[in-house]
C-alpha cells in the first residue's frame, strides 16, 4: 500500500536531522508530528524549520501559501522519557532521529510498537548502528528499516535506504517510492558499517591524514591538490575542520571497530590528538587550521607534480573502496556512484573515475603502495584485479 500524501508522518527527535526531515515531509504535504524529550530542542527545531521555510518563500522556491501551510502542518510535541509517544499513534510512518545510542534507540522502537498500529512502518536515521540490532527490539522487525538522510536534510539530495535482515521487500519498496516522491535521490544499501557513503568516503580523510603524517606534504598543499587538481569542493583537512574532529573521528573509529579492525579503516593518532586537545575545527576556532581572528592561513606549495601524486594516491584509495563495496554487494555500481555524487558532492562517480583513469592504472598504483609499505591497508580489491584481468569496465 503506497503511503499517500495525506498520511501522517511521525518524527522522533527534534534535533538537526529530525527537524530537517520534518520540514521535508511537511513541505511534501504530509501532516507531521515531531516528538522530543527536550522542550528546548522542540523550540529550537520549530524556529529553525519556520525560518528555513520562510527563506524558501523569500527565495521563491516555495509559494507563500504553501509555506504557511507547511509550517501549520507540523505539530511539535513534548514527550518526556517513557511517556507522550502516543502522539505518533496515527502515523503511517515514524522516522527516528534521536541520539546515536543503541540502547536508547532499541527502547524507543519497543515503545513505539506499543502505540502504533500493526501496519505502521518504523524507520531509523542511524548513521552507524546496525539496523538489524534496532529492528531486533521489535516484535515485527519486518516493518523496520534504515532511512539515512544527510545533513542538512532539506538540502542534501541523497537518502540511503537500508533494509535489515528481516525487512519486508514490499516495505522497502514502499518507503523508497515515498522518499523519491519527496524529491530525494534514493540508493539501496546493505546493512553494513557506514552503509555506502560513510564507508567509501573514509580514504578521503584517512589517506590525506596519512600523507600529512608521513610528511609528504602539509595540510594546505594536500587541500590545494584535492581542490585544484582533483576538482573536489574542499580538501580533506578543511572538510574535517568543518565537520568537527569529534564527529569525524568517532565515525572513523566506529567503522574501524565494526569491520573487526581492518587496517584499511585505521583512525589517525594525529586526529585523536586534536580531539584530545579540544581543537575540534571551525566550531572551536582551531583544528588543522587556525580560525581565530587575525590568524594567517598557511600557503600551499602549488607544485602540480607533487599535487598530482597526492591527488592520485587519495583517488586510487577511494576507487578501491568503491570497487570493494561493489564486490561485497553493499550497493549496485550505479548506486555506489550516485551516492558519492549526491551524498558528498564528489565531482565524479568513483567507478566512472576508475574507468576514465584506467582500472589497470589504479591497480598498478595500489600494488606499488602495497609493496612499498607491506601493509594490508593498500590491498587492491579482488574485484579490481578481476576487472583488469578480464578487461572490463564499470560504465
Ligand atoms: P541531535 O543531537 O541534534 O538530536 C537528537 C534529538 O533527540 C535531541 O533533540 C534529543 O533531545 C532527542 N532525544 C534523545 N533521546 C530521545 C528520546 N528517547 N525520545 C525523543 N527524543 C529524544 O542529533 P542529530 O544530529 O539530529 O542526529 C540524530 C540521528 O541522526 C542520529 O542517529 C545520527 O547518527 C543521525 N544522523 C546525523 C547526521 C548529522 O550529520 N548530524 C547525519 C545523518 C544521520
Amino acid at each position: 500500500m503506497p503511503i499517500t500524501r495525506g498520511a501522517r508522518i511521525g518524527i522522533v527527535g527534534a534535533g538537526a536531522m529530525g527537524s530537517g526531515i520534518a520540514q521535508i515531509a511537511a513541505t511534501a504535504g504530509h501532516p507531521v508530528v515531531v516528538v522530543d524529550t527536550s522542550t528546548e530542542a522542540l523550540a529550537r527545531g520549530k524556529s529553525g524549520v519556520d525560518r528555513a521555510i520562510q527563506r524558501d518563500v523569500e527565495k521563491k522556491r516555495l509559494e507563500s501559501i504553501a509555506g504557511t501551510a507547511a509550517i501549520a502542518r507540523i505539530d511539535w510535541h513534548h514527550a518526556p522519557s517513557g511517556a507522550g509517544l502516543d502522539a505518533v499513534a496515527g502515523c503511517a510512518l515514524v522516522i527516528e532521529a534521536v541520539v546515536e545510542v543503541l540502547g536508547i534507540k532499541r527502547d524507543l522502537f519497543a515503545g513505539l510498537e506499543r502505540v502504533v498500529p500493526a501496519e505502521c512502518i518504523l524507520a531509523t536515521n542511524t548513521s552507524s548502528l546496525p539496523v538489524a540490532a534496532i529492528a531486533a527490539a521489535c516484535a515485527r522487525p519486518e516493518r523496520v528499516l534504515g532511512v539515512h538522510f544527510f545533513n542538512p536534510a532539506p538540502v542534501m539530495a541523497l537518502v540511503e535506504i537500508i533494509p535489515a535482515l528481516g525487512t519486508s521487500p514490499e516495505i522497502t519498496a514502499e518507503v523508497r517510492a515515498l522518499v523519491d516522491g519527496w524529491g530525494k535521490t534514493t540508493v539501496l544499501a546493505s546493512d553494513t558499517p557506514g552503509f555506502i557513503v560513510n564507508r567509501i568516503a573514509r580514504p578521503f580523510y584517512g589517506e590525506g591524514l596519512r600523507l600529512n603524517d608521513e610528511g609528504v606534504a602539509d595540510v594546505a598543499t594536500i587541500d590545494w591538490a584535492m581542490r585544484e587538481i582533483g576538482g573536489f569542493r574542499m580538501g580533506p583537512f578543511e572538510l574535517m575542520d568543518l565537520i568537527g574532529h569529534d564527529v569525524n573521528f568517532a565515525v572513523t573509529r566506529s567503522i574501524f571497530e565494526a569491520f573487526f579492525y581492518d587496517p584499511r579503516y585505521k583512525p589517525s593518532i594525529t586526529q585523536q590528538r586534536l580531539v584530545d586537545a579540544g581543537m575540534l575545527g571551525r566550531k572551536t576556532g582551531r583544528g588543522f587550521y587556525d580560525y581565530r581572528e587575525g590568524a594567517a592561513r598557511p600557503k600551499p606549495r602549488e607544485d602540480r607534480e607533487l599535487g598530482g601524486q597526492i591527488f592520485e594516491r587519495i583517488l586510487v584509495m577511494l576507487i578501491n573502496e568503491a570497487v570493494d563495496a561493489v564486490l561485497w554487494r553493499v550497493a549496485s555500481p550505479a548506486d555506489v556512484d550516485l551516492a558519492v555524487l549526491k551524498g558528498v558532492n564528489y565531482p565524479k562517480g568513483l567507478l566512472a573515475w576508475g574507468d576514465d583513469m584506467g582500472l589497470d592504472r589504479v591497480l598498478t598504483r595500489l600494488t606499488a603502495l602495497e609493496q612499498e609499505y607491506g601493509e594490508d591497508r593498500y590491498r587492491p580489491s579482488a574485484l579490481l584485479k578481476r576487472m583488469v584481468r578480464e578487461g572490463r569496465r564499470f560504465t
